[in-house]
């Protein structure tokens, strides 16, 4: 069933629940103050609600490394990926300016706001962004001509979003070299030696074959909730999220070839924008 008929019956089912409430309601003023019968029809209403939430696996979710690599283990195998990016990808100064003064606000708003996150832009046409462990960012020159600074942060936000929830530590953790890595980043002492060598090529692998920076639609969406009140918090504007969508839309119709793996496994675009209004309107009543 299509998301608009479904969120078509959400609202007619909640119109009839409130129109019951009201029933009972108006019989209840002839009954006894203690008569319980507004109860029931009280929690009906609320399971409808929860029922609707798009995030509601999210919002009572805690964050740690627990079970995980160790938060310095994390952000040397930070760095160790982002040695091999830079064997990648051509990075750039061009915007670095912008982009880590949009990003360090989101950061520090974050549900993790003392890991030190690092900004980078990578030059390319593709739009595109992603994550890594240890608190790196990247976005690429395309999106930074493409977004305002609202827009911007509602995917440095949700690039965060990763980081925060530990999503590539997890699919870390389920890969075949995890317990081989996780000795060897546990060995490291600096980024020169033999040790970083050997497993800066399975890093690399392992980037290559973008294991660590696609992610499954749960976690996307669970990145754009955490974004969303992220950007918020940072004092932009969240509106921001919607028109994102809305241009990465358009280009999709146009030209899908500019848009990155980033957008190409994510929710499409339509599901993407009414989560989010349904998350803006949840923060207004707050
Ligand atoms: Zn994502």
């Amino acid at each position: 069933m299509k998301q608009s008929s479904l969120r078509f019956m959400f609202f007619a089912l909640l119109a009839a629940a409130a129109l019951c409430t009201a029933t009972v309601q108006s019989v209840a003023l002839l009954r006894p103050a203690h008569d319980k019968t507004l109860v029931p029809a009280r929690a009906a209403t609320a399971s409808f609600i929860q029922f609707d939430d798009p995030y509601s696996d999210f919002r009572s979710a805690r964050y740690s490394n627990a079970g995980l690599l160790s938060e310095g283990d994390e952000s040397k195998l930070g760095m160790q990926l982002h040695r091999e990016v830079t064997k990648k990808f051509n990075l750039t100064n061009v915007g670095l300016d912008r982009v880590e003064r949009v990003g360090q606000r989101c950061a520090k708003a974050s549900l993790r706001p003392n890991m030190l996150y690092k900004f980078h832009v990578v030059q390319s046409r593709e739009i595109n962004g992603f994550s890594l462990p240890g608190g790196h960012v990247y976005i690429t020159t395309a999106l930074l001509r493409l977004a305002n600074d609202n827009e911007l942060a509602s995917v440095l936000a949700h690039e965060i979003g990763h980081i925060v929830a530990r999503h590539s530590l997890k699919t870390l953790q389920k890969s075949q070299e995890y317990d081989e890595i996780a000795k060897s980043i546990g060995e490291l002492t600096g980024v020169a030696g033999s040790a970083a060598r050997d497993i800066g090529v399975a890093l690399g692998q392992m980037l290559g074959s973008q294991l660590l920076t696609s992610h499954s639609r749960d976690e996307e969406r669970e990145a754009d909730f955490l974004g969303v009140r992220g950007m918020a918090r940072a004092g932009f504007d969240p509106q921001g999220m919607i028109t994102m969508f809305q241009k990465l839309q358009r280009i999709e119709e146009q030209d899908s070839s500019l848009l990155g793996t980033l957008f190409s496994d994510h929710p499409d675009a339509g599901e993407r924008i009414e989560n989010t209004r349904y998350e803006i309107a949840r923060m207004r009543r707050r």
